[in-house]
């Protein structure tokens, strides 16, 4: 299976910080507060866009950092909130935590969205954090820093075009000639057991995803099952490219390979029948293989496309590949009457929220980390005395003073919080 894969870091908007302000009016000696809130920082969001089939993109800028909220103003008026960063995706983009594995969100369907990092909350300014006990509170809330992560973005290739054909016709020999693809090629049988996908370059800006698959007699001869795996790929393939040995190499008749392999995939799904064709006539650089191709056009009689080509000298597969992109772009991207009926679920990942822990030091000093402490201590202002004294009661009250009691931390010992140090009071 062709997989794609690239490390990514998203870092979303910090919020802005609220303002700490007064009221100044002509009459009104003493003002309240009047100091706005911050605004939102941008999310990070990856959306899907049909016109990507690789990752490519994000292979040169690995590093995405969306915008920090503005910072709340004075008359209670708000920052403004940043605009969210996009980084556009192909369909089939998976993306997961780096460090957990776990999947963020599965993107299959032009459009569709999922934030990737969430922005930080603007900070709220003085004004808001007014009581009837302290009608004018001296502080406001820093920004909630944006989230940031490392990420796994995986893009499992959905082929647009499928190669078909009896055992050592040339569909192996065929994708590596179009494509980067390394697919193994041997005059035997059963060389191709996963199927192989590569984007081909049709030189005129376009380019599709083929796969090579395992054929359905191939698999079968071996009692192996793979004639299923192989027919769930040519599923969601929008068009079949049936390879056929023009030069019948084996003895066997081009009409009748052709006619044997529709039967195989019309008894697995009368829809494949529905599904175009283009016919690749292949080996036509071998002898007797022109007289073989006009016998086989008058017993086809019908309306299928039929290409001579030869993997080997590379003759006439620029004129197919043409055709294909051609037909490709008169057919929506899935093929609707076969398209998968489940679900498609978006995970919003949601980093579990542990409070705090602490661990002590060679040098003494205690040490509280954890997602939330930390949070809280980053919004809050340390130049004013008012936001440190809530900062002390936000850690009182998460319990950090009693666990630091019961680690036997006593008046004067050192406690720090990511590169700051405080005195513990008890
Ligand atoms: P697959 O089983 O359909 O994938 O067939 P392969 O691509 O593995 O090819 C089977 C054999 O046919 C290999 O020996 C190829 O070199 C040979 N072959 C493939 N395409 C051509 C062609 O256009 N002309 C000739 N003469 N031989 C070919
Ligand atoms: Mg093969």
């Amino acid at each position: 299976m062709f997989v794609d894969q690239v490390s990514v870091y998203v870092k979303a908007g910090d919020g802005g910080n609220g303002l700490v302000a007064y009221r100044r009016e002509k009459y009104v000696p003493l003002g309240g507060p009047a100091g706005g809130d911050g605004g939102n920082g941008g999310d990070v969001i990856f959306k899907v866009d049909e016109g990507l089939n690789t990752l490519m993109d994000l292979r040169y800028n690995r590093h995405f950092k969306a915008k920090r909220g503005e910072n709340g103003m004075s008359k209670n008026q708000h920052g403004k909130n940043a605009a969210p960063l996009i980084v556009s995706v192909p369909p089939g983009t998976t993306i997961m935590d780096e460090d957990t594995d776990q999947v963020i969100a599965d993107l299959t369907i032009h459009g569709q969205e999922a934030v990737i990092a969430k922005g930080g909350r603007g900070g709220r300014g003085n004004s808001r954090f007014a009581t009837p006990r302290n009608p004018a509170p001296d502080f406001a809330e820093n920004g909630e820093p944006g989230e940031e992560k490392n990420i796994k973005v995986e893009l499992k290739l959905i082929a647009d075009v499928g190669l078909v054909g009896f055992p050592s016709v040339g569909k192996s020999t065929f994708l590596s000639v179009v494509s980067a693809a390394k697919p193994k090629i041997a005059d035997y049988h059963f060389t191709t057991l996963a199927p192989n996908l590569g984007v081909v370059d049709t030189g005129d800006q376009r380019s599709f995803v083929l796969a090579d698959l395992p054929g359905l007699i191939e698999g079968a001869h071996q009692g192996i099952g793979l004639g299923h795996q192989f027919l769930r790929h040519v599923e969601r393939t929008r068009v079949i490219i049936h390879v056929i040995d023009m030069a019948g190499t084996e003895g066997r008749d081009p009409f009748e390979d052709y006619v044997k392999i529709n039967t195989e995939l019309k008894e697995y799904d009368e829809k494949l029948m529905t599904r175009p064709q283009v016919i690749a006539a292949n080996k036509m650089d071998m002898p007797g293989a022109e007289e073989n191709l006009e016998k086989f056009k008058e017993q086809l009689g019908e309306d299928v496309p039929v290409y001579p080509v030869s993997a080997l000298t590379k003759d006439g597969l620029r004129d197919i590949l043409y055709a294909v992109a051609d037909l490709l772009e008169t057919i929506p991207k899935y093929a609707p009457q076969l398209e998968e009926t489940e679900e498609k679920v978006v995970y919003r990942y949601q980093k579990e929220d542990k409070g705090f822990t602490i661990t002590r030091e060679d040098d003494g000093a205690f040490v509280v980390s954890g997602p939330k402490i930390e949070k809280l201590f980053k919004m809050t202002d340390f130049n004013r005395e008012e936001a440190i004294r809530r900062f002390a009661r936000q850690m009182r009250s998460m319990g950090v003073d009693e666990e630091l009691r019961k680690k036997g931390a006593e008046d004067g010992d050192t406690i720090r919080i990511l590169q700051f140090e405080f005195e513990f009071v008890d």
